[in-house]
């Protein structure tokens, strides 16, 4: 037997979802500039609409969350709760990359159970000694800022990756890519709504609401 153990299958339909969940995507949402509509909310955390919907109806009557139209964001409380979370995620993220060894999508898989945990985060920023952003490139709340500018906004040139937004599909690319920050990407033109991207010395069609999520400064 390995020493791992078993690992024990949730016997569930879909996997358990946290209000703080909703409140950290909608802060991620945001920040990307992605519009917050229930398909989208759906589909990141992997639930079902109405599930999602259910969820939101809560965090609503709650005060955490208000819809215009067909998106929603967060309110001033909501923003609060967010903001520790996405704070939390992003130091322990740190700790698990800087300390631990863990690559970053790695890490930011295990950041999603860990980010929940704020003595943890506590202790993992003072060892740190408060970092400003995490391996991915994104800002701590309240603390550092974004660097650079999204590869769906450059021209054609050499550009060096500065930034990866936390959503499935921008993370899913930059895994298949190997792209991380620090990467080298040269933009050549854009086809439709792709962007051709040369990236590992393979050109490749990203497509664009995924280039909007890579940040990148003109290389040196
Ligand atoms: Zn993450
Ligand atoms: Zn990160």
């Amino acid at each position: 037997m390995g020493s791992r153990g078993e690992a024990l299958e949730e016997v569930k339909e879909e996997r358990p979802v946290r209000s703080e969940d909703y409140l950290a995507l909608l802060y991620r949402l945001s920040e990307a500039g992605v519009e917050a509509r229930l398909s989208v909310i759906a589909g990141e955390l992997g639930v079902s609409a109405p599930t999602a919907a259910k969820a939101l109806a809560k965090l609503r009557e709650r005060g955490y969350v208000e819809r215009r139209g067909f998106s929603y964001r967060l309110t001033e409380r909501g923003l609060r709760v967010a903001e520790r979370v996405v704070r939390n995620h992003r130091i322990v993220e740190r700790l698990l990359t800087d300390v631990l060894g863990a690559g970053p999508r790695e890490a930011h898989e295990l950041a999603h159970a860990l980010e929940h945990v704020d003595g943890l985060a506590e202790l993992a920023d003072r060892y740190l000694g408060m970092p400003d952003r995490c391996p991915h490139g994104n800002p701590v709340p309240a603390r550092g800022s974004r660097r650079g500018l999204p590869l769906s906004r450059v021209g054609r040139g050499v550009y060096t990756v500065t930034g990866l937004g936390e959503l499935r599909g921008a993370l899913e690319w930059a895994g298949r890519l190997g792209l991380s920050v620090g990467a080298r990407v040269e933009v050549e033109g854009v086809e439709g709504d792709h962007l051709l991207v040369r990236a590992g010395g393979s050109v490749v069609r990203l497509p664009m609401d995924v280039a909007s999520l890579v940040y990148v400064e003109r290389a040196g």
